[in-house]
């Protein structure tokens, strides 16, 4: 099944003797030239590329005073070391936390601080050089940028703001990553990830309004560019065809048309997703930003709801305002963007739908907090109300449900080991053995309250669980989505 090896599950969570290198292979396929240029991004490694990168690390030290403040307080204490879960799951001593980081501070302090510059063995300090660089090239792309390390680093140095800083600079010297500049790309070019046209997106969602009323016997409609809309719904993309993303879309409209509120989706704007921040591009995240609010004032919406993705509500959580603001032009009663998860948790709260929990009785349900969600952003009025929010709409929905270990859930949750950038197939090593965390977390509840499904609110970490899921010997179709669940339990015409 794997040309590697694949960890084994153990009962509690096991620290793994260390190994040196095991994962130096790994390393995502680079940019073409034509991909990286449409970034504005040289199209091969460029002849003065130390200077470049040199002169781009100052600039972002500049820039951010966070990274220069995280570069400089490691007191190397060791608490994050064993936080990461791709160190739990390759054991290369690299992907503990202060090891990446160190990968870029040694280089920082070579060229940014006096005793660096002076006395660069005392403080381990090195050149950029190409070995250096390769390094990067692989152990920055084996980082999920999910800030797990940061909840327990006593200086809340964060590792993921290191890392895309790191791929900024890889950037600009011409050595991008195939798998998310080109996906930026086509974002420009088309509106979406996947590159789905216009038309074959009417045509998708035509299929599902057909699929929907077949299966209720109810006309439940997935607009398309409807001008005067009240909702823009934006949405990542595998919405619109992945299973089982695409349950959970039909669970927003069947929403939708029970609150008897319009909505609409956006051709122009028809991808949540924004690899942007992955790549640690402060100009291609706002640009793809900006597509959002154009989108909402050519259709003259009042309000924004983001579906159900993680980095995307990261993004729109905590940046959009400051990269496609002001949003004044919007229902000032509402807050900007609005979570789908909040919208219907707050229709559940009124008593404005009719839900059937036993419609899910064939599913005893875990629910996996995405990272970006759980350490990025918040939902609702109410602190927690990211890892309150879905529980309560789960629980609404179904009658089974049992949390994770404490020590896996909530801000401590573990990425699924497919996010920031490395959802390819090029690195589903990688991939694969950064789940470990997740799946030993799975397997207690699967074992100690009989679960049979996990549910995700997160496009990334279902498409990563689909895929992971078998390797370690548990059905591909265990991973649902949190609106399917409702979509799957909602009475339609209860309240009219
Ligand atoms: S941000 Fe996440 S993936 Fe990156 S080093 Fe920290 S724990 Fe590991
Ligand atoms: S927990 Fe923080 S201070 Fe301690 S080694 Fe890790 S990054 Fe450095």
């Amino acid at each position: 099944m794997a040309d590697f090896e694949i960890p084994q599950l153990n009962e509690y969570p096991i620290i793994p003797k260390i190994h040196e290198g095991v994962m130096a292979h790994s390393k995502p396929f680079l940019a073409k030239e034509e991909f990286q240029q449409q970034l504005g991004f040289p199209g091969e490694l460029v002849d003065n590329w130390q200077q470049v990168a040199i002169d781009k690390m100052g600039e972002l030290t500049g820039k951010y005073r966070s990274l220069a403040v995280f570069l400089d307080s490691c007191v190397k204490c060791g608490a994050c070391t064993d936080k990461c879960h791709y160190y739990l799951g390759t054991t290369d001593p690299k992907n503990m936390p202060v090891a990446r980081q160190d990968l870029y501070r040694k280089v920082y302090r070579r060229y940014y601080t006096f005793a660096g510059k002076y006395f660069p063995k005392l403080v381990g300090a090195t050149d950029l050089t190409r070995e250096v660089l390769d390094d990067w090239y692989s152990y920055f792309h084996q980082c999920s940028q999910c800030r797990r390390c940061s909840v327990f680093c006593p200086y809340g140095i964060d590792t993921a703001e290191i890392s895309m800083a790191a791929r900024e600079v890889m950037d600009a010297v011409g050595i991008g990553q195939k798998y998310c500049n080109e996906i930026i790309g086509k974002v420009y070019k088309i509106g979406n990830n996947l590159g789905l046209p216009e038309p074959a997106l009417a045509d998708t969602l035509e299929g599902l309004e057909e699929d929907i009323e077949d299966d209720t016997g109810v006309a439940v409609k997935l607009p398309l560019d409807q001008k005067g809309a009240e909702v823009l719904l934006v949405t990542p993309s595998a919405d619109f065809f992945a299973e089982p993303h695409v349950d959970g879309l039909m669970g927003y409209a069947k929403v939708f048309h029970e609150a008897g509120i319009s909505w609409t989706l956006s051709s122009y704007a028809s991808e949540a997703a924004n690899f942007g921040m992955f790549i640690g591009s402060y100009e291609n995240m706002r640009k793809l930003s900006l597509r959002v609010r154009e989108a909402a004032l050519d259709l003259g919406v009042k309000r924004i709801i983001f579906g159900e993705c993680g980095h995307a509500w990261r993004v729109a959580y905590s940046f959009l305002n400051t990269l496609a603001g002001p949003f004044d032009f919007l229902d000032p009663n509402y807050p900007v963007p609005q979570h789908i998860l909040e919208f219907t948790y707050d229709l559940i709260q009124r008593g404005a739908l009719t839900l059937d929990k036993s419609a899910n009785d064939d599913m005893v349900l875990t629910f996996h907090d995405s990272c970006n969600i759980a350490r990025a952003s918040r939902m609702g009025p109410m602190p927690g109300g990211q890892f309150i929010i879905p529980r309560e709409v789960i629980k609404a929905s179904c009658n089974h449900f049992h949390d994770m270990p404490q020590d896996t859930i909530h801000d401590a949750t573990y990425c699924c080991g497919g996010g920031g950038g490395l959802l390819t197939d090029d690195l589903m090593e990688l991939r694969v053995k950064g789940a470990l965390p997740r799946m030993e977390a799975l397997k207690y509840v699967v074992e100690n309250y009989g679960v049979t499904h996990m549910a995700a609110i997160c496009a990334i970490c279902k498409s990563q669980f689909t895929k992971v899921l078998p390797y370690y010997g548990f059905r591909m179709d265990s991973i649902v989505s949190v609106h399917q669940l409702v979509s799957n339990a909602l009475v339609l015409g209860s309240k009219q």
